[in-house]
C-alpha cells in the first residue's frame, strides 16, 4: 500500500508537559480491542490502576476524571501509562494522536492534524513550499494529478493569498455563496469548547474580512494546503469535488475573519480550535459542505 504524507511529518514530537491543551483533557479515549487484550494482561498495582479506570462497555473507554482529563495524566503533565510502562503500551488513539489518516483502494494519507498546537505551528510556521512524497505511481492518478494542480494555484507566490485563492476558484469554476449566514452555520453546529464561540462572534458580520497586509500570506497558503491535502481526496466517495475545494476557501476566509490581530499566534489558536470543532465531527463537515453544495447556482 502506498503512503502519502506531507514533507514536515516526521518533525511532529508530543511537547507533553509543555502542551497548553493536551489532548488528554475533554476527550473521550477509546481503547482498541489490541490494547484493551494487552492491558487486561497485565498484572501488578498499575495493572490494577488501568482496570479499575477503564469503563467497559461497547466501546471501552478509560473514566475521565475531574475536568475531563485522561486518568492517567498527571499533575506534571507526563502520562502515567508512557513513563510506567513505555509508549508501546499507549492505546491506538494515543499513539496516533495528532495524526489524521485518510484511506483509499490504492494508497492511504497520513498527515498532522492542527488541532494539536504542536502540530499546528509545525504546518503554518513552515516557511518553505510544502511538497508530499508522491510515489511515482500515485502522480499518474488523475485525482492526484488534479490536487497537484490545486497546489500549484495556492503555492504560487507571485500573488496574493486573496488572489491565489480567486484563481483557485476560477480553476474549478465555482464561487462561495454570498447568500449565506456563515455566522448562524457555524453556531448550529456541535461545539465543543465555549473559546470558539468568541471567535464565531467575529464573524457575525460576514467573511469577507478586509484585506489585511500580507505579512501572514505563507502560513495562510500552509493552511489552504493543508485543507486541500485532508479535505480534498474524500470526493473520490463523495462526488463533491466543487464542494471540497469550496471548503477550503470556505474555511480560509472565515479564519482570516477570526484573526483580527492579524498575527501568526492568534492564527494557531483558531485553527486549533477550527481543527478541534469541525474536523473530529463528520457531521459539521457534512453540514458544511450541504450548505456549500446547496447554495450553488
Ligand atoms: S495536543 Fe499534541 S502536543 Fe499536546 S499532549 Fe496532545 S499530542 Fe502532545
Amino acid at each position: 500500500m502506498q503512503i502519502i504524507t506531507p514533507d514536515y511529518y516526521n518533525d511532529f514530537k508530543c511537547i507533553a508537559d509543555r502542551c497548553r491543551h493536551s489532548c488528554c483533557i475533554g476527550w473521550e479515549i477509546d481503547i482498541d480491542d489490541v490494547t484493551l487484550e494487552k492491558y487486561l494482561g497485565l498484572k501488578g498495582d498499575f495493572a490494577s490502576t488501568i482496570k479499575s479506570n477503564i469503563e467497559f462497555c461497547d466501546t471501552p473507554h478509560f473514566k475521565l476524571g475531574a475536568d475531563e482529563r485522561c486518568p492517567f495524566l498527571n499533575k506534571n503533565g507526563l502520562c502515567d501509562i508512557i513513563t510506567n510502562l513505555g509508549e508501546d503500551m499507549l492505546c491506538q488513539i494515543c499513539s496516533d494522536h495528532p495524526r489524521f489518516r485518510n484511506f483509499y483502494d490504492d494508497f492511504t494519507e497520513i498527515g498532522l492534524g492542527l488541532t494539536c498546537e504542536a502540530a499546528a505551528e509545525i504546518v503554518l510556521t513552515k516557511k518553505d513550499k510544502t511538497n508530499f512524497n508522491l510515489p511515482p505511481e500515485a502522480l499518474e492518478l488523475p485525482i492526484i494529478k488534479l490536487r497537484e494542480n490545486l497546489f500549484a494555484v495556492l503555492q504560487d507566490r507571485d500573488f496574493s493569498i486573496d488572489e491565489r485563492v480567486d484563481n483557485l476558484l476560477t480553476l474549478i469554476g465555482a464561487k462561495l455563496p454570498d447568500n449565506v449566514d456563515w455566522y448562524s452555520v457555524f453556531d448550529g453546529l456541535e461545539k465543543l469548547d465555549n473559546a470558539w464561540d468568541t471567535y464565531l462572534s467575529r464573524i457575525k458580520d460576514g467573511i469577507d474580512s478586509p484585506a489585511a497586509n500580507n505579512s501572514l500570506d505563507t502560513a495562510y497558503e500552509q493552511l489552504l494546503v493543508y485543507l486541500i491535502f485532508r479535505h480534498f481526496t474524500d470526493c473520490r466517495y463523495d462526488e463533491k469535488l466543487t464542494e471540497r475545494v469550496l471548503f477550503a476557501a470556505l474555511i480560509y476566509k472565515t479564519l482570516k475573519t477570526m484573526n483580527r490581530s492579524n498575527t501568526i499566534k492568534e492564527l494557531l489558536e483558531i485553527a486549533r480550535l477550527y481543527s478541534g470543532e469541525i474536523e473530529y465531527s463528520d457531521e459539521n463537515i457534512n453540514t458544511l459542505l450541504y450548505m456549500l453544495s446547496a447554495h450553488q447556482d
